[in-house]
């Protein structure tokens, strides 16, 4: 039989103190009120309190000033903090870390809110519903078992590809072996929670069990097997701070057989994925099915620079327009360059390349696929649930930055920029409540998809957490499968309003705010590293009559189109955007004047070839005219080279349209 505990109330709004009394007593607690420092001295002195409720105000004096006070005669008492406005990281760190205060409130606080921080505070072990305490330590148990079983992944591959291997030589026996093992593979990687080897191994699966019903080839085992060994090799060594994911996968177009051997080899040194296809249709069955980073595609492929045709193809495909692409060829690399910069390449390469030029190409890929990687910052104050988090959510599409210093939360913001927070609630001293205020009050957060984590889930808790500016909350033990679910809806729904804000509907190009950001950023960035930008303004010939003529829809598919050709055209780097009405901005790093032209020549020459239908079915043709200005010849300041691109791009239509202006 437990005593009734004795708490200290000290608070001198007599309204609140008599609502929290009542609902205190209620519960089964002895509550003691104070209304000022003296009153709850003369308390201290003749009572036992087993914890104290202090109000930051007091008449007279601070809270922390009498907690102070408290600490010289009590080191031990636990104390929770009322205070009525937000504070700083730095005081929540003073409160907690100098002042020992267990617990700070925000008020307004509901009584129902205190009572669960209270019975925390009192009796941390022995929780009413559920027991998070116990959920951690089976949470704990298991993620040591599964780091364990992590570590054998690379054997549990070796085992799986060897049977493989054996159903490739031998008969129907062996490949129930291999499907037994692939099976095996799938269902325990799962239940560890290696989502990405469970995945895999199941891939693997499906195809051995293809392979035996139908008579499927061994190439699409061969790929998932590959999956396998990635997966498996990253999560051999766990560590958080690596990420925990191949450094990317990549595709080689080649129709070559052995050079794409080789360059297998070369990725498979360095753990970069490499894909291969030898034709056009192969290259698209690949994209369709990977998550890719970058392209690498000989410049003749099937016929004399079909390369840039398959490239063309595979930026089409929807989520694809901006692939990193690499091409590659025997002859003189300068001949095809502007084919391959309008193409959209980053690089040129001659073959045969070095493994050192491959890492190259594929690490700048890499980069510029990057940004499009969504970030997590999870903040948990136990590295196993960090590590169970990371496992559960890094992917291809998700990288996760973990926090433990729940202190350096606003440093590892600004440092990270993530897209989601996912924050764990029961931290010491600072709880995920206050540091959901304190993230909601600074302004560059007040938008970020907030996620807590936690064992409390009684009704007022819920409500607390979504007061406190949460957006979603999860209760521990947390199910894999809906953590990711609830996850990826959150920044999905991000991506989208981003879009939507910087995205113009009709083309799909930048609006022009977020193109001018953009702009700066890259302008900033030739200056330092003295390169060129050029910065080009394009303007429809004569779109009005083409409005008036074959009506307004016609003209929207014009825009439509040349929008979609700027899209899928051009290097991840260079930035393209909707100036307005029918006019549009393209900003290309490092082109000289003259190879800006012979770009949107190229550009140009597209559009001349698609055939337009007007409203009655008549069919036309459409033009454009270009302005170009360069840094640093024409200027240094974007305005500055606005205004040139602009006079010639107006001189461009005084000439006669159809033309492209450099000086
Ligand atoms: P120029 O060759 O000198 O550029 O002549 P122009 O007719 O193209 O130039 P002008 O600026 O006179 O006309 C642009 C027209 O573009 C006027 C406007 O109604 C039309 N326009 C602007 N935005 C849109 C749009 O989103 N859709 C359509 N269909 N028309 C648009
Ligand atoms: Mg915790
Ligand atoms: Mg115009
Ligand atoms: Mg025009």
């Amino acid at each position: 039989m437990m005593r009734t505990r004795t708490l200290l109330f000290l608070e001198d709004d007599e309204d609140l103190q008599s609502l929290v009394t009542t609902y205190l007593r209620d519960s089964g607690y002895q509550v003691q009120s104070a209304r000022d420092a003296e009153e709850a001295r003369a308390i201290l002195a003749r009572t036992q309190v087993d914890a104290a409720i202090v109000d930051g105000q007091l008449p007279g004096m601070t809270g922390a000033g009498y907690i102070e006070e408290v600490r010289q005669t009590r080191p031990d008492l636990p104390i929770l903090f009322a205070s009525a406005f937000w504070r700083d990281l730095k005081s929540h760190e003073l409160l907690t870390k100098q002042l020992r205060v267990a617990r700070i409130l925000h008020k307004p606080y509901t009584p129902q809110e205190l009572l669960v921080w209270v019975e925390q505070v009192l009796s941390p072990k022995a929780k009413k519903t559920p027991e998070p305490v116990e959920a951690d330590d089976i949470a704990a148990a298991i993620a040591a078992l599964s780091a364990e079983y992590g570590t054998r992944l690379p054997e549990k591959y070796q085992e799986l590809a060897a049977a493989v291997q054996q159903a490739q030589r031998g008969g129907r026996e062996e490949l129930e072996e291999a499907l037994k093992l692939a099976h095996k593979l799938h269902g325990t990687a799962g239940s560890y929670g290696f989502v990405q080897v469970s995945a895999a191994a199941g891939q693997v699966e499906k195809r051995l069990r293809q392979r035996r019903d139908e008579g499927g080839g061994w190439d699409g085992v061969s790929l998932a097997l590959q999956d396998v060994q990635v997966a498996s090799a990253v999560h051999a060594h766990p560590n958080e701070t690596a990420p925990h994911t191949a450094l990317g996968t990549v595709l080689v177009v080649d129709d070559d057989p052995s050079w794409l051997a080789a360059v297998e080899r070369m990725g498979h040194e360095r753990l970069v994925r490499v894909l291969t296809a030898r034709t056009a249709e192969e290259a698209a069955a690949v994209a369709n099915q990977h998550w890719l980073d970058g392209v690498l595609l000989h410049v003749h492929l099937g016929k004399p620079q079909g390369g840039f045709e398959v490239a063309a193809q595979l930026r089409g495909m929807s989520g694809a327009e901006a692939l990193p692409l690499t091409f590659f060829s025997a002859d003189g690399a300068l001949e095809h360059r502007v084919s391959a910069a309008h193409a959209g390449a980053s690089l040129y390469l001659s073959r045969p390349f070095t493994a050192l030029d491959f890492m190259g190409a594929v690490e700048r890929m890499v980069a510029a696929r990057r940004p499009e990687r969504a970030r997590v910052l999870a903040l948990d104050d136990d590295p196993l649930a960090l590590r169970a988090l990371t496992r559960t959510l890094a992917s291809e599409h998700i990288e996760v930055l973990s926090l433990s210093d729940p202190y350096r939360l606003l440093e590892a913001l600004t440092e990270h920029r993530p897209d989601l927070l996912l924050m764990d609630v029961e931290m010491p001293g600072l709880s995920g409540l206050d540091l959901c205020r304190i993230v909601r009050s600074t302004p560059a957060w007040q938008e970020l998809p907030i996620l807590l984590n936690t064992g409390l889930i009684q009704d007022e808790f819920r409500i607390a957490a979504f007061r406190a500016g949460a957006d979603d909350y999860l209760s521990k033990p947390v199910l894999r499968e809906e953590l990711l679910a609830r996850v990826q809806a959150r920044l999905e729904r991000g991506r989208l309003a981003r879009e939507r804000a910087e995205r113009d509907a009709l083309t799909g190009l930048m609006l022009r705010r977020p193109f001018l950001e953009h702009v700066h950023a890259r302008l900033a960035e030739a200056q330092r590293w003295r390169r060129s930008l050029a910065l080009c303004l394009l303007d429809v010939d004569h779109f009005k009559k083409i409005n008036d003529t074959y009506g307004h829809l016609a003209g929207d598919r014009v825009l439509m189109t040349l929008g979609r050709l700027l899209l899928t055209r051009f290097r991840k780097e260079d930035v393209r955007g909707r100036w307005g009405g029918e006019e549009f901005m393209l900003a290309l790093m490092g082109e000289s004047a003259q190879h800006a032209r012979e770009i949107l020549a190229r550009t140009a020459a597209e559009l001349a070839q698609h055939t337009f239908e007007g409203d009655k079915g008549e069919r036309f043709q459409v033009t454009f005219s270009a302005g170009v200005a360069v840094t640093p010849n024409d200027g240094l300041q974007l305005d500055e080279l606005v205004r040139r691109a602009d006079e010639r791009l107006y001189r461009a239509k005084t000439r006669g349209r159809n033309r492209i202006e450099i000086d």
